[in-house]
């Protein structure tokens, strides 16, 4: 889960790490009441869930009240990479020389909380990552001893070479680490990190992302959650018991069983489809479950033709195949269905799908090549 830049310095303060005094907006009289409480110039940022931002055209400085309600109508509705711009956070701005890069991110090769530092900082770190990789320094967080002060000065003296501005750096760095921590985050970013003109260490920036499955546990977190529609439906789906993940192929599956889904997948792959979903209807399943995927496996447009593969254990066959029946004559299905069931009660289910003149399929491939003919003759 991602929150927004405001959202980030809000966290950021409450652990005492300075950030510019600033004001969310969402239209052009409040930015204009906010030039007024902060005082010239001002940064109008645009808050939208993706980086890059300022290249976009998205971060502008405005050095008079005219310049920042420009600013504020131009950046207001603006598109960013599929993002349309809501709100814009108007920013005091702040005189500083030099910008730079912290985050903390996990490091599967150390098995630890990563730290990583640049004096290239503000631009895209990505890019410097793939241009310069050697200007980003990496150090790996003992978990048992955590950010210690030795080690957060040894990070601020690799960036920094004025001991006034370690000390402060290397204070920012140890707050960086406990809110890593007690957040349960999966990335923490300041891009740019600055120095000002009168000397301060101070975030200009802020970004944090969530362990999703931690948020059970971070019920302050979770309320900043903004779902895309993607993840709206996603959402939905947990509430019905189902687990769903939005791809971009064709094929729609529907399968019983986080492993089963997962070997659907990959056979549709292997004989040269691609599946439109992840979609695991779970154990015992409920004609009424049946429905759910349906209606969700209808709702997206990319879907050409719905692949199901049950293997029945403790799921029914003949239950799967009765709420099949059932939702085909709930809602209006025009697209072609692929069926295929085996295991517990599989002849009885096989028996109530073939009476109402569905096809069936006698084993996996079968069905997921099946299904990719139907799918290429949509086309
Ligand atoms: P991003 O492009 O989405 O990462 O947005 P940032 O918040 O990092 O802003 C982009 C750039 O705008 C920064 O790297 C800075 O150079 C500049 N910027 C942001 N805030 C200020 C500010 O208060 N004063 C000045 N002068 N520049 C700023
Ligand atoms: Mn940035």
């Amino acid at each position: 889960m991602k929150i927004h830049e405001y959202q980030s310095k809000e966290i950021f303060s409450n652990y005492s790490i300075p950030v510019t005094n600033e004001v969310l907006c969402y239209n052009v009289d409040e930015v204009k009441a906010a030039v007024h409480k902060l005082g010239l110039p001002v940064v109008i940022k645009a808050q939208v869930l993706t980086g890059g931002r300022g290249k976009a055209g998205g971060v502008k400085l405005a050095k008079t009240a005219e310049a920042a309600v420009e600013a504020a109508n131009n950046i207001l509705g603006m598109d960013i990479k599929g993002y349309t711009v809501e709100k814009i956070l108007v920013a005091q701005g702040v005189k500083f020389n030099k910008e730079f890069y912290v985050g903390l991110t996990i490091d599967r090769n150390t098995k630890s909380v990563i730290f990583m530092g640049s004096k290239e900082g503000g631009v895209e770190i990505e890019e410097v990552a793939k241009d310069n990789p050697e200007a980003i320094l990496k150090f790996p967080i003992d978990p048992d001893l955590g950010m210690t002060p030795f080690m957060a000065r040894k990070i601020a003296f690799a960036l920094f070479d004025d001991f006034q501005l370690v000390k402060q750096a290397s204070d920012i760095f140890q707050k960086l680490y406990k809110i890593f921590l007690e957040k349960d985050a999966s990335l923490v970013e300041i891009n740019p990190l600055v120095v000002t003109d009168e000397g301060k260490v101070m975030a200009l920036d802020g970004k944090m992302n969530f362990d999703d499955n931690a948020l059970y546990r971070q019920s302050d977190i979770e309320l900043l959650n903004e779902p895309t529609e993607d993840e709206r439906k996603e959402l939905a789906a947990k509430e019905s018991g189902l687990t769903y993940i939005r791809l971009d192929g064709s094929i729609g599956c529907m399968v019983n069983g986080a492993g089963l889904a997962m070997a659907t997948m990959d056979i549709i792959k292997y004989f040269g489809g691609n599946p439109a979903n992840f979609l695991d209807i779970g154990g015992s399943s409920s004609p009424q479950k049946v429905i759910d995927a349906m209606t969700l496996l209808l709702s997206d447009k990319n879907v050409k033709v719905i692949m199901i593969n049950i293997f029945g254990g403790i799921t029914r066959c003949d239950d799967v195949a009765r709420g099949l029946i059932t939702a085909l004559d709930e809602m209006k299905v025009d697209i072609p269905i692929v069926i295929r069931l085996s295991g517990t009660n599989a002849e009885e289910g096989l028996k109530i799908i073939s009476e109402r003149n569905l096809p069936t399929v006698n084993s996996l491939s079968e069905a997921a090549q099946e299904a990719i003919r139907l799918c290429k003759a949509c086309n």
